[in-house]
């Protein structure tokens, strides 16, 4: 079983010729609401992308209001666990109110919701799902006290932990040391280890990079470079694995495929190797469609 801890969210998302001034009106396109946030993303991603065998739960908040039962509807219809998807009272679901212009940018604004009510106490209560999983994942959407309770409880309990820390911000060595992959963009990476956001510009930066966060604690460190691909210090050493190269539309929660697909891989006992390249193809596949969950890949489409 792969068990992910982390957010849940309605994207808000409103195509609009140009970003708006402040205090103007516009009149915008079309309008969609799709099922995302990166917690709820990855789950699904492992869900689409796992061996028939390999369940996949998750542990996460939902306000009680419209969003939170179409949210949680999402998930079911992707055969996920949501024994210990809690429903918080009088509490609205995160949100993220997406603009997307002309030019294919975006400006995202994101509302925590009920994802800030995730407590030790919801990782205290399913304690037993996490001893029956192989895999725990985890992002930074969800109260920081919460994630390093549920890193310590899932490291003392011999599992294997994945983090994905985005959004950016900087995190305690102890944390880092409990965690077996650790799996930033290059922002994430540079800012982990106190560098400028624009300095990982080559193999060489990117490894010492590498080495300021395992003289932190990391253990294995797999940086995602976007169009550029993965750049992976393992055990046996660093590889700088190259893209699947595709025609990308829009790169929402292409990182989000990519740590579902690798989990996924590794879940079935396949090499960090083989999992890299299944979640590459897998997140190739996710930047040439529109939206978060609406552009996530199923397994029969990486067979095919
Ligand atoms: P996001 O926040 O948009 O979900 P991210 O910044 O976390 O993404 P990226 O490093 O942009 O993650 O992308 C993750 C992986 O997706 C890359 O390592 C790569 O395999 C794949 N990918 C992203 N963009 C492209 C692209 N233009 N062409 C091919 N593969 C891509």
């Amino acid at each position: 079983m792969i068990v992910i801890i982390g957010s849940i969210n309605m994207d808000l998302v409103l195509r609009v010729p140009r970003m708006p001034h402040p205090g103007e009106t516009l009149s915008g396109g079309q309008f969609r609401t799709i099922p995302g946030g990166k917690g709820a993303n990855q789950a699904v991603a492992c869900a689409r992308l796992s061996a028939d065998s390999v369940k996949v739960a998750m542990i996460a908040c939902l306000g009680d209001d419209a969003f939170g039962a179409e949210l949680r509807a999402a998930l079911r219809s992707d055969g996920i666990d949501d024994t210990h998807v809690s429903t918080i009272k009088g509490v609205a679901s995160g949100v993220a109110s997406i603009l997307v212009d002309a030019g294919g940018q975006n400006s995202i604004v994101l509302a925590a919701g009920a994802n800030d009510a995730l407590s030790p106490a919801h990782i205290d209560a399913a304690r037993a799902l996490i001893e029956q999983s192989r895999i725990v994942v985890l992002q930074l959407e969800t109260p920081l006290p919460t994630i390093r309770h549920a890193i310590k409880l899932a490291h003392e309990l011999g599992k294997v932990v994945v983090l994905n820390p985005a959004p950016a911000q900087a995190l305690p060595s102890d944390l880092l040391a409990q965690v077996q992959y650790l799996i930033p963009n290059e922002i994430e990476a540079a800012m982990l280890a106190g560098l400028p956001e624009a300095s990982l510009d080559s193999d060489a930066a990117i490894d010492a990079a590498i080495a300021t966060l395992r003289a932190s604690g990391s253990d294995k460190v797999l940086v995602t470079l976007g169009a550029k691909g993965v750049y992976a210090a393992l055990s046996s050493g660093s590889v700088h694995f190259a893209a699947q190269p595709t025609k990308a539309i829009d790169t929402t929660a292409a990182g989000d495929t990519f740590i579902g697909g690798f989990v996924a891989a590794l879940a079935e006992g396949r090499s960090e190797a083989d999992a890299i390249a299944f979640a590459q193809r897998a997140a190739a596949l996710s930047v040439a469609r529109i939206g978060a969950q609406t552009s996530i890949p199923y397994r029969h489409e990486l067979e095919a």
